[in-house]
């Protein structure tokens, strides 16, 4: 085996090396659900972006939207993102970045709401903190 010579190449070694880790990850704990939820049993902000994806790829617009109405923002935030970047104009970039943030927050936030308005316990079914719940005695 060759020793890395260049900083570049060590830093494509790590690259790849954290892209392979995170694909054994996904494989050992078989998350083709979201992380958050499969722990927590509740949906990340990002829950249904996915989905949306999808659905716009199929040319379902609406359907898209309510999987999750950020898909189209997150993209054009992203896109502005790259450009501000590029641009060297960081504080345009920030500020993309942190409405973006705020947004997804609130929509998360309104979105439990929701949820959680016909959330049970019997929900958590599944999730680890699920599986910790019912370890706790309950009071019949
Ligand atoms: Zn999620």
């Amino acid at each position: 085996m060759t020793p890395l010579n260049t900083a570049a190449e060590r830093k494509r070694k790590t690259v790849l090396q954290t892209a392979a880790g995170l694909f054994f990850c996904f494989l050992l704990f078989r998350i083709w659900k979201c992380p958050f939820r499969l722990i927590f049993g509740i949906p990340c902000p990002g829950c249904g972006m996915s989905r949306a994806l999808l659905a716009l790829v199929h040319g379902d617009l609406k359907a898209s939207l309510s999987f999750h109405p950020l898909l189209i923002p997150t993209a054009l935030c992203l896109m502005l993102g790259v450009v501000f970047w590029k641009k060297n104009s960081r504080k345009a970039y920030r500020a993309v970045l942190y409405i973006w943030i705020a947004a997804m927050i609130i929509l998360w936030l309104i979105r439990l709401v929701i949820f959680f308005e016909t959330f049970t316990l019997s929900d958590l079914n599944g999730s680890l903190l699920g599986i910790l719940v019912s370890y706790i005695p309950m009071p019949l």
